[in-house]
């Protein structure tokens, strides 16, 4: 875990989260008592992505079944899907790279609005540190990463492999249709279910097996603050376990399953209604307004 006294930017970092922590703890309390009710779920098949609604106020769960099953997820703005998402750098920045219960999942620039929190995640993580070391986690982001057929053409030497890249293309041609799907080529995708650290210098990350760590009936919950489009891929690595080549990685279905209050959508973060512009429409506007600092002279 990061050190909070060499960690220079924690008061903005508690600036930006502080307003959003109001509703997750509503939903999460309110689902640690039941009191969500299901609207609808699916069953999420290996080697295939699928593309669903989810509307402000309602919760996602996604549900191991049968064993543990790595999933990586996009969040796109229902009302403009090519402009606005979940965005892995703004939420790494207002957190770490790696997701835990209340950290919320920021929007790109200029918005960085708060699209979607997680407010539950059954996984234990004393276990799992205790295996893997203190660093160690299953919710996290890499560089807008989710592993593509060239990862393991490069590493195995295989041609067209199932990848969370053809997965999340196709969940997003599913519910958004091809434009979107091939603005978002390498989408910005967030991973449960998959035991890492960052724990090598320079930074970068190890896997860890999730056999016997994570177990069927664990669930991650995650509560949405405005109209939502999601990709969702299985990851062909599946469990694991057994990376020692593409026909050894060992793969399961994973439950998706919506809820809402018992009246309906829940309580959600409020709009921190951003006034910053779009890159490109600040440049040919001539830059309106740049706030600068100063140049310095020579010492
Ligand atoms: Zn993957």
């Amino acid at each position: 875990m990061a050190d909070e006294e060499n960690d220079i930017i924690l008061y903005a970092k508690k600036k930006v989260n502080e307003p959003n922590n109001k509703s997750y703890e509503n939903a999460k309390k309110l689902s640690e008592a039941g009191k969500l009710k299901l609207v609808s779920e699916f069953i999420l098949e290996p080697y295939g992505g699928r593309g669903f609604e989810l509307k402000k106020g309602q919760v996602v769960r996604y549900e191991l079944i049968s064993g543990p099953q790595i999933i990586d997820l996009f969040y796109m703005v229902k009302s403009r899907p090519m402009e606005e998402w979940a965005d892995t750098f703004h939420t790494s920045a207002f957190g770490p790279h790696t997701q835990w219960e209340g950290s919320h999942y920021y929007s790109n620039s200029p918005w960085c609005r708060p699209l979607v929190t997680m407010i539950r995640d059954t996984v234990d993580a004393k276990k799992m540190q205790e295996l893997y070391g203190p660093a160690a986690a299953h919710s996290y982001v890499l560089h807008n990463g989710a592993c593509s057929p060239a990862v393991w053409e490069s590493v195995f030497g295989t041609v067209n492999s199932n990848a969370c890249h053809y997965n999340l293309a196709q969940a997003i041609m599913e519910i958004a249709g091809e434009e979107v799907a091939r603005r978002h080529i390498h989408p910005a995708a967030f991973m449960h279910f998959q035991c890492i650290a960052f724990d090598k210098t320079p930074t970068a990350l190890t896997y860890f097996s999730a056999k016997g760590v994570i177990n069927p009936g664990d669930f991650v919950e995650l509560l949405a603050h405005e109209d939502l489009l999601v990709a969702i891929s299985p990851c062909p690595l599946g469990d694991q376990e057994d990376m020692s080549s593409m026909e050894n990685c060992t793969c399961y279905p994973v439950r998706v399953a919506i809820f809402e209050g018992e009246d309906g959508p829940l309580e959600t973060a409020p709009d921190p209604g951003r006034k910053s512009m779009n890159a490109v429409d600040f440049i040919k506007a001539g830059r309106p307004g740049m706030v600068v600092g100063k140049i310095g002279s020579k010492e």
